[in-house]
């Protein structure tokens, strides 16, 4: 059986990259797997804990790194976030696709392990767009805000690393160019 192909869409904080990847998996011809990431930040009204993250203690999070048990993992704006391994390979190797959402540091360590992946970073149309997005979101107070905005501006530099961008000046329109990239990269690895 062929090996599941490792989609990855990162991006800076505040790009959209939760809004696009919830309408992705809204479509009726989604067929990949979403990798649900550990995170020790409080859930926001209406996130489900073991649907949008695993919520946990610093402790437990701290333990799975000693374990051995993630794939990457970055600390942000205060919070430990992190992709849990086992599920990963378990996945791929059974032939799906797996696609995760992680912020910048961790895609980059992804990248080093699992260099055969696509790497798709989601950019804002300029830094406006990504400060009125997360004032607009109103869950962050505004010196997190300006962290989230400082970070980004740094992130940006890193798209060079990446093998696709898309800009995200529209859901819908960055949902169709994401898909593309998961038709282009199964034909790459001749899966189709
Ligand atoms: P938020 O608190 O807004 O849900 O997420 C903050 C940042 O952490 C976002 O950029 C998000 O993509 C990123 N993130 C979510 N899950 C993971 C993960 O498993 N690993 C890493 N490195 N970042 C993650």
């Amino acid at each position: 059986m062929k090996r599941g192909v490792l989609i990855v869409l990162s991006g800076p904080s505040g790009v959209g990259k939760g809004t696009v990847r919830k309408a992705l998996f809204e479509e009726p011809d989604i067929d990949f797997t979403y990798s649900i990431s550990m995170t020790t930040r409080s859930p926001r009204s209406g996130e489900i804990d073991g649907e949008d993250y695993f919520f946990v203690s610093r402790e437990i999070f701290e333990q799975n790194i000693q374990d051995d048990n993630m794939l990457e993992y970055a600390e942000y704006v205060g919070n430990y976030y992190g992709t849990p391994k086992s599920f990963i390979d378990q996945t791929l190797a059974s032939g799906h696709d797996v696609f995760l959402e992680i912020d910048v540091q961790g895609a980059l360590q992804v990248k080093e392990k699992m260099p055969e992946g696509a790497y798709i970073f989601l950019t804002p149309p300029d830094l406006e767009a990504l400060k009125a997005r997360l004032v607009g979101r109103g869950t962050d107070a505004p010196d997190v805000i300006e962290r989230r905005v400082g970070a980004a501006t740094s992130e940006i530099r890193m798209m060079a690393n990446y093998d696709y961008a898309v800009v995200n000046d529209e859901v819908a329109l960055a949902v169709r160019r994401i898909k593309d990239i998961v038709k282009v990269e199964r034909l790459r690895v001749n899966r189709v």
